[in-house]
């Protein structure tokens, strides 16, 4: 854990001689372990926020990825049903344009520091938590939440992977009508019939979206579990509270309870996937592997092992337009030197991700800059 000042309105703020560490903690950002570094330091940002200096005045801006601020306001992350750290809208709700929602109720520290309350006074019960907003701690910052940063990077990774997600699963459907199209007239002893081979796909995609989703809640529910490990410990050392608390004990069940649960699912998961896999003709994914070979071209590789997710880097890569040219442009010449029948479908998703990709390329270059956006910048988001 570590924790940095920059001074921002320079032109290289993350320039080493721009950089002041001010806290260094040998331990993994878990909430008790981050309240125990912080716990003489709270104040530091509260009281520079404001501050003269010269003809200057000190504005404290904070900057993490997504997790990290979330926490550092007590809320209990990205997950929650009122997972926003900026307004208080539910996950639901927020699945609705903008134009038809509306903006919601902004989040202060102080309505945090209440529902919280509120929460602590009802048993503090972790699956009450969307009870009360999902201020399932006391904030460990004061600065104000509008001084937050949204987590630009974080957010380009997380998108650009849904979008890249998205395309692939456009492709899937057409590289098996591409495999049915080629072994139309040549059946060998492997083709499957057709219904079949498209059904089996389907299931596949299904499970392997299932899977992931699944792996993602049990890294939370872990990170949970070891926070309340960390709490228990802790009130043994001040024994200032007996250290089979109802309410950590009642807690850790329930989370050591969900967590069995998650595993029985993985697993019948996994054993039906693997079935899946092993019935599917094995050259399927012309489309897909071009891909690949594509992003290998321009020196981009997946993370095999974190949900093929990409690293900032190569988001920033695969983000050029020239390179969104050519990532778009294989589906076509994949279909067209293998199937040339079937380049209409192709030629529907590059003309449905390009221009996606492009505009979302846009908003990436406009956002990622480190300095404060102006009016005309931040109106061209809505375009
Ligand atoms: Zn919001």
């Amino acid at each position: 854990m570590k924790f940095i000042f920059e001074v921002c309105n320079l032109e290289h703020p993350n320039a080493k001689e721009n950089t002041v560490v001010w806290l260094l903690f040998e331990a993994g950002d878990s909430h008790y372990n981050t309240t125990v570094a912080l716990e003489n330091y709270a104040q530091v940002g509260h009281s520079l926020n404001g501050h003269k200096w010269n003809k200057y005045t000190i504005e404290v801006v904070m900057c993490g990825d997504y997790e990290y601020e979330t926490k550092m306001y007590g809320l209990s992350g990205a997950a929650g049903k009122h997972f926003c750290l900026w307004c208080n809208i539910d996950k639901d709700l927020a699945k609705e344009p903008l134009s038809e929602r509306g903006k919601q109720c902004p989040r202060t520290v102080e309505d945090i520091i209440q529902f919280n309350n509120s929460f602590v006074a009802a048993g503090a019960r972790l699956k009450d938590a969307s009870k009360y907003f999902n201020c399932v701690h006391q904030p460990m910052l004061m600065i104000p939440i509008s001084q937050v940063c949204p987590p630009a990077l974080h957010l380009s990774l997380g998108i650009f992977l849904k979008l890249f997600n998205l395309l692939e699963s456009y492709c899937i459907p057409l590289d098996v009508q591409m495999y049915l199209q080629i072994h139309k007239n040549t059946p060998d002893s492997n083709s499957q019939p057709a219904t079949q081979v498209r059904a089996d796909f389907n299931t596949y995609l299904a499970l392997a979206v299932e899977i992931a989703s699944l792996k993602d809640t049990m890294a939370k529910i872990d990170e949970e579990l070891l926070d309340i490990d960390g709490q228990m410990i802790s009130s043994m050392l001040d024994d200032q509270q007996e250290s089979d608390s109802p309410q950590t004990s009642t807690d850790m069940n329930w989370l050591q309870a969900a967590k069995c649960e998650k595993q029985r699912e993985l697993q019948t998961l996994q054993t039906k996937i693997t079935t899946k896999q092993k019935s599917l003709p094995s050259e399927t994914g012309y489309i897909i592997q071009a891909i690949d070979m594509t992003l290998q071209s321009i020196n981009v590789k997946r993370q095999a092992y974190h949900g093929k997710s990409f690293i900032g880097n190569h988001v920033d890569t695969c983000l050029k337009p020239k390179n969104i040219n050519k990532i778009c442009a294989t589906v076509v010449n994949c279909v067209q030197s293998m199937c040339p029948s079937l380049i209409d479908m192709a030629h529907e998703i590059h003309d449905l991700f390009e221009p996606l990709l492009l505009k979302f390329s846009r908003c990436h270059s406009l956002y990622s800059v480190s300095r404060p956006l102006s009016p005309s910048e931040i109106s061209e988001f809505g375009k």
